[in-house]
């Protein structure tokens, strides 16, 4: 049997690098886009930009892009920054650049800096070539999406706006945000995930009590202990993040006992055959699947030192605990009371307990989303949604078709090739009809 000897050093990637800025790099365009494009991309993270890339490459550049925080990718790598996370939890071969065109990869564009990378790093770009698991630099990452964004025309097409509404009609679908309102013949909704919040019962919903905070919040500072509560790599992130400082931390799972895996999700469903399992598969098997593998788990790397604090009482690990409420203690500190009776207190609380996809539900009329146990009805060949074929998907709300590597970004890459195909066809149809739509007109007025 082959064990996998997981590295710790691998996590530690330098940020903030220095990377050659490939000309003609625009900022964010001035004002407000125009009233009309082909096609309008709501959500410029790494699907947003997976999607404006392929568009590029089929000839479709009338493109808007809007975006919440106004740049490509700035909410994932706020995200990831926030948790002081180095690498990517995804191997080379996983990235938003386009696919069966002459076009930079990440692993190309990561050989061609070779000079500004660490001999770690490079011994991780010999295994992505020898065709092994390999660790990603958030840094090159960050740096690869800045290139494809500037080499696809990308950033100088994303406005800053929040996009309240989506309509829908049967030519064409206006997308209403609160600076501007821009009609397209296709929108592709490309909203990612929002963080989970806990449930009403542990405080009584709202805002979390004093001490207590989520994972995409800043942290404060705080004393010696801190409760990191959450089964994820989030989870992993803050509690390394805190040992690091050399505080003591308790760390409350639900689950039995943590998991530690590769990538986010079994890698199988990043392979054809793995999305076989959805295709076509009824729906209550395929929500089986989704509670099966779409679970939370720990880079392997992680784990030498999480199980060497542990040992040596610097972390404790509460297994198997659920918790029934979370209220303010003596001193400004916050306790947690377990169902199994137990409490745990901490200077300051975080809470890492997920994620869950935004499938376009309070942007398009509810009837057109028909979500069904939090999924969008899709068509699984166009990812349009089925009751307003013009409105696209990619990104975690593709879950129910393509499975859990829809959240990831290889995920986004399979949906990106279909959709960008679908739309593609669709703004050359409507072309070709209106281009020949005077001439019928002119023949009709001879006949
Ligand atoms: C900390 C962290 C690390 C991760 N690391 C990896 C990894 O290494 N590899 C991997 O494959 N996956 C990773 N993931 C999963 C990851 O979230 C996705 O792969 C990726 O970010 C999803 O891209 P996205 O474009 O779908 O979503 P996002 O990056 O969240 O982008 C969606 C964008 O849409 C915007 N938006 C949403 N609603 C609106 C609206 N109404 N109006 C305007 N704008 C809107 C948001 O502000 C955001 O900018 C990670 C997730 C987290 C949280």
């Amino acid at each position: 049997m082959i064990t996998f000897v997981p590295e710790p050093r691998l996590l530690d990637s330098p940020r903030g690098r220095e990377w050659p800025v490939l000309p003609g790099e625009t900022g964010a365009p001035a004002g407000n886009p125009p009233h009309t494009a082909d096609v309008v991309v709501v959500g410029a993270g790494p699907a947003g930009l997976a999607v404006a890339s392929a568009l590029w490459h089929h000839g479709i550049h009338d493109v808007v892009l809007a975006d919440r925080t106004g740049r490509p990718c700035r909410r994932f790598f706020a995200r990831v920054d926030r948790l002081g996370q180095r690498v990517l939890r995804s191997p080379y071969e996983h990235h938003p650049g386009v696919e069966g065109y002459r076009d930079c990869e990440l692993l190309d564009f990561a050989r061609l800096h070779w000079g500004l990378l660490t001999p770690v790093e490079r011994r991780e770009i010999r295994m992505a070539q020898a065709g092994h698991r390999s660790v990603v630099p958030v840094d090159v990452f960050d740096a690869y999406c800045r290139h494809l964004a500037t080499s696809h025309h990308v950033t100088g097409k994303t406005w800053r706006g929040v996009v309240r509404e989506i309509l829908p009609t049967a030519d064409a679908v206006t997308v209403r945000a609160d600076r501007f309102g821009v009609t397209a013949r296709c929108v592709v909704l490309c909203l990612g995930e929002e963080r989970k919040d806990a449930p009403e019962h542990w405080w009584g919903g709202g805002f979390p009590p004093p001490s207590v905070s989520y994972w995409d919040q800043k942290l404060p500072a705080y004393g010696e202990r801190l409760v990191v509560v959450g089964a994820g790599l989030t989870a992993a992130h803050l509690i390394g993040n805190a040992l690091a400082a050399g505080k003591q931390v308790h760390w409350v799972v639900r689950e039995p006992g943590e998991r530690y895996q590769c990538a986010d999700v079994n890698s199988t469903f990043f392979r054809p055959e793995g999305r076989a399992r959805f295709d076509g598969v009824d729906w209550d098997d395929r929500l089986g699947l989704m509670s099966r593998y779409r679970r939370a788990s720990i880079m392997f790397e992680f784990r030498p030192a999480l199980e060497r604090a542990e040992a040596e009482g610097r972390l404790v690990v509460h297994r198997g605990e659920a918790i029934t409420k979370v209220a303010p203690g003596a001193g400004g500190t916050a306790v947690l009371r377990l169902e199994s009776g137990g409490r745990v207190t901490g200077d300051h609380v975080v809470l890492a307990l997920g994620t869950t996809p935004s499938i376009g539900t309070g942007l398009l009329p509810g009837e057109l989303v028909g979500a069904r146990d939090g999924w969008p009805e899709l068509d699984g060949r166009t990812m349009a949604y089925a009751r307003a074929p013009r409105v696209f998907v990619v990104g975690a709300a593709a879950g129910m078709v393509l499975g859990p590597a829809a959240r990831n970004i290889d995920g986004h890459r399979v949906a990106t090739a279909r959709v960008a195909a679908a739309v593609a066809e669709s703004v050359r149809r409507e072309a070709r009809r209106t281009e020949f739509a005077p001439v019928q007109e002119k023949a009709g007025a001879r006949g």
